[in-house]
Protein backbone atom coordinates (compact mmCIF):
# COMPACT_ATOMS: atom_id res chain seq x y z
CA UNK A 1 0.00 0.00 0.00
CA UNK A 2 2.83 2.48 0.78
CA UNK A 3 6.65 2.40 -0.18
CA UNK A 4 8.09 5.17 1.02
CA UNK A 5 12.09 5.39 -0.22
CA UNK A 6 14.70 7.85 0.94
CA UNK A 7 11.93 10.51 1.34
CA UNK A 8 13.34 13.75 2.18
CA UNK A 9 11.14 16.44 3.70
CA UNK A 10 13.16 19.93 4.15
CA UNK A 11 10.91 22.97 5.17
CA UNK A 12 12.38 26.88 4.69
CA UNK A 13 11.64 28.37 7.71
CA UNK A 14 13.14 31.72 6.30
CA UNK A 15 15.65 32.47 3.50
CA UNK A 16 19.25 31.65 5.81
CA UNK A 17 17.45 28.69 8.40
CA UNK A 18 16.17 25.45 6.57
CA UNK A 19 14.65 22.33 8.93
CA UNK A 20 15.22 18.85 7.54
CA UNK A 21 12.68 16.97 8.98
CA UNK A 22 12.72 13.80 7.04
CA UNK A 23 16.48 12.72 6.44
CA UNK A 24 15.77 9.63 3.72
CA UNK A 25 13.60 7.83 5.40
CA UNK A 26 12.36 4.45 4.45
CA UNK A 27 8.91 2.94 4.98
CA UNK A 28 7.09 0.21 3.91
CA UNK A 29 3.34 -0.89 4.73
CA UNK A 30 1.05 -3.57 3.22
CA UNK A 31 -2.16 -3.71 2.60
CA UNK A 32 -4.60 -4.66 5.44
CA UNK A 33 -1.74 -4.21 8.23
CA UNK A 34 -2.79 -1.76 11.42
CA UNK A 35 0.51 0.06 11.79
CA UNK A 36 2.01 2.42 14.69
CA UNK A 37 4.20 5.16 14.20
CA UNK A 38 5.99 6.58 17.45
CA UNK A 39 8.87 8.95 18.02
CA UNK A 40 9.26 11.41 20.12
CA UNK A 41 7.91 14.94 19.90
CA UNK A 42 10.00 16.62 16.33
CA UNK A 43 10.74 13.76 15.44
CA UNK A 44 9.12 14.09 11.91
CA UNK A 45 5.89 11.91 12.35
CA UNK A 46 3.02 14.62 11.45
CA UNK A 47 5.76 15.79 8.32
CA UNK A 48 5.55 12.30 7.23
CA UNK A 49 1.70 11.56 7.72
CA UNK A 50 1.08 14.58 5.88
CA UNK A 51 3.02 13.33 3.02
CA UNK A 52 1.51 10.10 2.86
CA UNK A 53 -2.26 12.16 3.23
CA UNK A 54 -1.22 14.77 0.17
CA UNK A 55 -1.60 17.79 2.39
CA UNK A 56 2.10 18.30 1.47
CA UNK A 57 4.85 17.85 -0.62
CA UNK A 58 8.15 15.66 0.11
CA UNK A 59 11.74 17.61 -0.89
CA UNK A 60 13.02 14.88 -2.50
CA UNK A 61 12.83 10.39 -2.54
CA UNK A 62 10.05 8.19 -3.92
CA UNK A 63 6.45 8.23 -2.29
CA UNK A 64 3.94 5.74 -3.38
CA UNK A 65 0.71 4.88 -2.23
CA UNK A 66 -1.46 2.47 -4.05
CA UNK A 67 0.47 2.47 -7.45
CA UNK A 68 0.31 6.33 -7.42
CA UNK A 69 3.08 8.25 -6.95
CA UNK A 70 2.92 11.02 -5.09
CA UNK A 71 6.06 13.63 -6.22
CA UNK A 72 4.74 13.82 -9.86
CA UNK A 73 1.04 13.97 -9.14
CA UNK A 74 0.21 17.33 -10.51
CA UNK A 75 -2.41 19.67 -7.86
CA UNK A 76 -5.33 18.39 -9.19
CA UNK A 77 -4.45 14.70 -9.64
CA UNK A 78 -3.76 15.41 -5.79
CA UNK A 79 -6.89 17.02 -5.08
CA UNK A 80 -8.41 13.72 -6.19
CA UNK A 81 -5.96 11.76 -4.10
CA UNK A 82 -7.12 13.70 -1.14
CA UNK A 83 -10.41 13.24 -1.56
CA UNK A 84 -10.76 8.83 -3.02
CA UNK A 85 -7.64 7.14 -1.53
CA UNK A 86 -7.09 8.46 1.97
CA UNK A 87 -9.13 9.54 4.66
CA UNK A 88 -7.48 11.68 7.87
CA UNK A 89 -7.88 12.18 11.07
CA UNK A 90 -6.04 14.38 13.58
CA UNK A 91 -6.01 15.00 17.24
CA UNK A 92 -7.34 18.28 16.81
CA UNK A 93 -10.31 17.92 14.24
CA UNK A 94 -12.03 21.25 14.16
CA UNK A 95 -10.81 21.89 10.34
CA UNK A 96 -12.82 19.31 9.16
CA UNK A 97 -15.88 19.62 11.70
CA UNK A 98 -18.39 21.98 10.74
CA UNK A 99 -19.80 23.42 14.39
CA UNK A 100 -23.50 24.04 13.37
CA UNK A 101 -24.35 21.30 10.76
CA UNK A 102 -25.60 17.91 12.10
CA UNK A 103 -23.54 14.82 12.44
CA UNK A 104 -25.03 13.35 9.45
CA UNK A 105 -24.40 16.67 7.59
CA UNK A 106 -21.05 16.66 8.28
CA UNK A 107 -20.31 13.21 6.74
CA UNK A 108 -22.36 14.09 3.77
CA UNK A 109 -19.74 17.08 3.15
CA UNK A 110 -17.48 14.99 1.87
CA UNK A 111 -19.27 12.80 -0.79
CA UNK A 112 -20.49 16.22 -1.68
CA UNK A 113 -17.21 17.21 -2.63
CA UNK A 114 -16.57 14.09 -4.38
CA UNK A 115 -20.14 14.27 -6.78
CA UNK A 116 -22.39 12.23 -4.85
CA UNK A 117 -24.63 12.38 -1.52
CA UNK A 118 -25.82 9.76 0.12
CA UNK A 119 -27.71 10.66 2.80
CA UNK A 120 -28.13 6.72 3.31
CA UNK A 121 -24.78 5.66 3.30
CA UNK A 122 -24.09 9.04 5.88
CA UNK A 123 -26.36 7.42 8.67
CA UNK A 124 -24.84 3.89 7.46
CA UNK A 125 -21.41 5.15 8.62
CA UNK A 126 -22.49 6.84 11.88
CA UNK A 127 -24.14 3.42 12.68
CA UNK A 128 -21.08 1.75 12.54
CA UNK A 129 -18.41 4.12 14.69
CA UNK A 130 -21.47 4.03 17.31
CA UNK A 131 -23.66 7.33 16.63
CA UNK A 132 -26.89 6.00 15.18
CA UNK A 133 -28.41 8.00 17.83
CA UNK A 134 -26.65 10.99 17.06
CA UNK A 135 -27.37 11.92 13.42
CA UNK A 136 -29.60 15.20 13.74
CA UNK A 137 -27.17 16.50 16.42
CA UNK A 138 -25.29 19.54 15.59
CA UNK A 139 -21.40 18.98 15.91
CA UNK A 140 -21.17 21.15 19.00
CA UNK A 141 -23.24 18.95 20.80
CA UNK A 142 -21.42 16.30 20.83
CA UNK A 143 -18.82 15.33 23.44
CA UNK A 144 -14.87 15.13 22.65
CA UNK A 145 -14.85 11.47 21.68
CA UNK A 146 -18.31 11.59 19.76
CA UNK A 147 -17.02 14.31 17.73
CA UNK A 148 -13.79 12.39 17.38
CA UNK A 149 -16.16 9.53 16.22
CA UNK A 150 -17.63 11.46 13.35
CA UNK A 151 -14.24 12.57 12.10
CA UNK A 152 -13.46 8.85 11.42
CA UNK A 153 -17.18 8.36 9.82
CA UNK A 154 -15.90 11.82 8.12
CA UNK A 155 -12.88 10.00 7.03
CA UNK A 156 -14.29 6.77 5.75
CA UNK A 157 -17.14 8.63 3.75
CA UNK A 158 -15.08 8.20 -0.03
CA UNK A 159 -14.31 4.51 0.95
CA UNK A 160 -10.76 5.33 1.55
CA UNK A 161 -8.00 2.52 0.78
CA UNK A 162 -5.95 3.80 3.29
CA UNK A 163 -6.85 5.83 6.72
CA UNK A 164 -4.14 7.69 8.39
CA UNK A 165 -4.48 9.01 11.82
CA UNK A 166 -2.40 11.69 13.75
CA UNK A 167 -2.09 11.17 17.77
CA UNK A 168 -6.33 10.62 17.19
CA UNK A 169 -6.69 9.85 21.07
CA UNK A 170 -4.27 12.59 21.97
CA UNK A 171 -7.15 14.77 23.18
CA UNK A 172 -9.93 12.23 24.71
CA UNK A 173 -9.78 10.04 27.67
CA UNK A 174 -8.06 6.56 28.27
CA UNK A 175 -11.64 5.12 28.17
CA UNK A 176 -12.42 6.56 24.52
CA UNK A 177 -9.23 6.14 23.97
CA UNK A 178 -9.80 2.48 24.15
CA UNK A 179 -13.57 3.08 22.31
CA UNK A 180 -11.41 4.40 19.37
CA UNK A 181 -8.57 2.23 19.18
CA UNK A 182 -11.21 -1.02 18.99
CA UNK A 183 -13.17 1.17 16.27
CA UNK A 184 -9.88 1.23 13.87
CA UNK A 185 -9.09 -2.28 14.95
CA UNK A 186 -13.06 -3.21 13.34
CA UNK A 187 -12.24 -1.10 10.24
CA UNK A 188 -8.85 -3.00 9.87
CA UNK A 189 -10.31 -6.50 10.24
CA UNK A 190 -14.00 -6.13 8.94
CA UNK A 191 -13.34 -3.42 5.57
CA UNK A 192 -9.61 -4.49 5.06
CA UNK A 193 -9.10 -0.57 5.60
CA UNK A 194 -5.09 -0.27 5.54
CA UNK A 195 -4.42 2.46 9.05
CA UNK A 196 -1.22 3.65 10.09
CA UNK A 197 -1.67 5.40 13.16
CA UNK A 198 1.11 8.08 14.71
CA UNK A 199 0.92 8.25 18.46
CA UNK A 200 3.10 8.72 21.18
CA UNK A 201 1.09 6.51 23.84
CA UNK A 202 2.89 2.96 23.66
CA UNK A 203 -0.47 1.42 25.59
CA UNK A 204 -2.39 2.58 22.19
CA UNK A 205 -0.05 -0.10 20.07
CA UNK A 206 -1.09 -2.76 21.82
CA UNK A 207 -3.51 -3.75 19.77
CA UNK A 208 -1.32 -2.64 16.36
CA UNK A 209 0.15 -5.15 14.19
CA UNK A 210 3.37 -3.47 13.84
CA UNK A 211 4.93 -0.62 15.33
CA UNK A 212 8.07 1.41 13.93
CA UNK A 213 10.01 4.29 15.69
CA UNK A 214 11.41 7.36 14.14
CA UNK A 215 14.10 9.37 15.28
CA UNK A 216 15.29 12.38 13.84
CA UNK A 217 13.10 12.38 10.89
CA UNK A 218 14.18 8.11 9.97
CA UNK A 219 13.04 5.00 10.61
CA UNK A 220 14.64 2.96 12.88
CA UNK A 221 15.43 -0.05 11.50
CA UNK A 222 14.06 -2.05 14.81
CA UNK A 223 10.66 -3.12 14.50
CA UNK A 224 8.88 -3.01 17.89
CA UNK A 225 6.08 -5.06 17.77
CA UNK A 226 4.07 -7.45 14.99
CA UNK A 227 1.51 -9.13 15.36
CA UNK A 228 0.49 -12.50 13.70
CA UNK A 229 -3.19 -13.42 13.05
CA UNK A 230 -4.40 -16.55 11.78
CA UNK A 231 -7.32 -17.10 9.17
CA UNK A 232 -9.86 -16.91 11.32
CA UNK A 233 -8.36 -13.49 12.92
CA UNK A 234 -7.49 -15.15 16.01
CA UNK A 235 -3.43 -13.54 17.48
CA UNK A 236 -1.00 -16.19 17.24
CA UNK A 237 2.21 -15.89 19.96
CA UNK A 238 5.70 -14.56 18.73
CA UNK A 239 8.62 -16.94 19.45
CA UNK A 240 11.78 -15.42 20.18
CA UNK A 241 13.11 -14.90 16.69
CA UNK A 242 10.14 -12.38 16.62
CA UNK A 243 8.13 -15.01 13.97
CA UNK A 244 4.83 -16.88 14.83
CA UNK A 245 5.11 -20.47 17.03
CA UNK A 246 4.11 -23.47 14.79
P1 LIG B 1 6.19 15.35 15.25
O1 LIG B 1 4.85 15.26 14.62
O2 LIG B 1 6.91 14.05 15.36
O3 LIG B 1 6.12 16.04 16.58
P2 LIG B 1 6.78 17.21 13.08
O4 LIG B 1 6.70 16.41 11.84
O5 LIG B 1 5.63 18.08 13.40
O6 LIG B 1 7.13 16.26 14.32
O7 LIG B 1 8.07 18.15 13.02
C1 LIG B 1 9.35 17.69 12.62
C2 LIG B 1 10.30 18.88 12.54
O8 LIG B 1 9.91 19.73 11.48
C3 LIG B 1 10.33 19.73 13.79
O9 LIG B 1 11.63 20.21 13.97
C4 LIG B 1 9.38 20.86 13.44
O10 LIG B 1 9.71 22.02 14.15
C5 LIG B 1 9.60 21.04 11.96
N1 LIG B 1 8.42 21.52 11.24
C6 LIG B 1 7.22 20.90 11.16
N2 LIG B 1 6.37 21.59 10.39
C7 LIG B 1 7.03 22.69 9.97
C8 LIG B 1 6.70 23.81 9.12
N3 LIG B 1 5.50 23.91 8.53
N4 LIG B 1 7.66 24.75 8.91
C9 LIG B 1 8.87 24.64 9.48
N5 LIG B 1 9.26 23.62 10.27
C10 LIG B 1 8.35 22.65 10.52
MG1 LIG C 1 2.93 15.70 15.34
Amino acid sequence: MIECKNLVKIYKVDNELEVMALQGLDLTVEKGELMGIIGSSGSGKSTLLNMLGGLDRPSAGNLIVDGQSLLNMSDKELVQYKLQTVGFIWQNNARNLIPYLTARQNVELPMLLNGKRKKARAIELLEMVGLGHRLNNRLSELSGGEQQRVAIAIALANQPKLLLADEPTGNVDTKTADIILDLFRYLNNELGVTIVIVTHDMKLTKKMDRVVAIRDGKTSSEILRRKFFDEQGRELLMDEDGEPED
